[in-house]
């Protein structure tokens, strides 16, 4: 399906090719491309990286670290520019890192347990904050991944949705590392069917006044062509935005 391949060299061009396949993939299901927000997960890339995006007309990016998510953010302060950033926390989070997240997000997409919203509901009362997230689900139920299954999910969402400083939009997967996209697209629909039914259950927030809800967070570089077909309203992309990663050592400031 993807037979289109992405040829440019700078973040810029890699952009213009992810947000034209973007546009495209709502072209064919019917959807309007104002539905779909692109986050760029910046993790492990150096900050000047998230400003050559930044300056490409990104607003929301992804973190996985919040020790990472933290340090990015004060520098984008210290640099004193104009305009803001949205940081979304994408990665898996413990509960003794939630007390320095609260007040930094536009949202949280991976709560993956309900004794991890306590700690998010505990701590945003104490800052009289309210703290937007999703609930992540492991579609696929693959062992190495965090996650609800499509069955716990719903109990889990009862609970949290009663917490008053968490707002609980939508739900979040990263589905299996595949070569074909194909084979995930049961996985996010079935990811929309089940919002789709927690909403209709008012388990979810959908009047937010910063994302529509029911959101659906779903797709990543090898797979968000079929997401957005499948209804995600956010796409997380971070290799096909800045490059491959090297854990090993990510301040190398490496090029795509
Ligand atoms: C790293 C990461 C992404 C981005 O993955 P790519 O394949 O590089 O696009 C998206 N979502 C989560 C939760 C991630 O950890």
């Amino acid at each position: 399906m993807t037979e289109a391949r992405d040829t440019g060299n700078t973040i810029a061009e890699h952009l213009r090719f992810v947000r034209g396949r973007i546009d495209a993939a709502c072209e064919r299901s019917g959807r309007s491309p104002e539905e779909v927000t692109l986050i760029a997960v910046s993790k492990t890339k150096p900050f000047s990286d998230i400003m050559e995006a930044r300056a490409a007309g990104v607003i929301h990016f992804g973190e996985n670290y919040v020790q990472e998510l933290m340090q990015k953010q004060e520098q984008f302060a210290a640099g004193g520019e104009t305009g803001s950033i949205q940081w979304h926390m994408i990665g898996h989070l413990q509960r003794n890192k939630v007390k320095y997240l609260i007040g930094r997000t536009a949202l949280i997409h991976s709560v993956d347990s309900v004794p991890l919203a306590e700690q998010i509901e505990k701590e945003a009362a104490r800052k009289g904050q309210t703290v937007r997230i999703l609930l992540e689900v492991n579609a696929a139920r693959e062992e190495s991944k965090w996650g609800f299954d499509f069955q716990s999910v719903f109990p889990a969402a009862g609970e949290i949705s009663a917490f008053p400083h968490v707002r609980v939009l939508g739900l979040m997967t990263s589905a299996p590392y595949t070569e074909d996209p194909e084979t995930n697209r049961l996985y996010f629909r079935d990811l929309n069917a089940c919002a789709r039914e927690m909403a209709a259950a008012k388990l979810l927030s959908v009047s937010d006044s910063d994302f529509r809800g029911p959101v659906l967070s779903m797709g990543m570089s090898g797979d968000y062509e079929v997401a957005v077909e499948e209804g995600a309203t956010m796409v997380r992309v971070g290799t096909g935005i800045f490059g491959r990663r090297q854990y090993a050592a990510p301040e190398s400031g490496e090029q795509p």
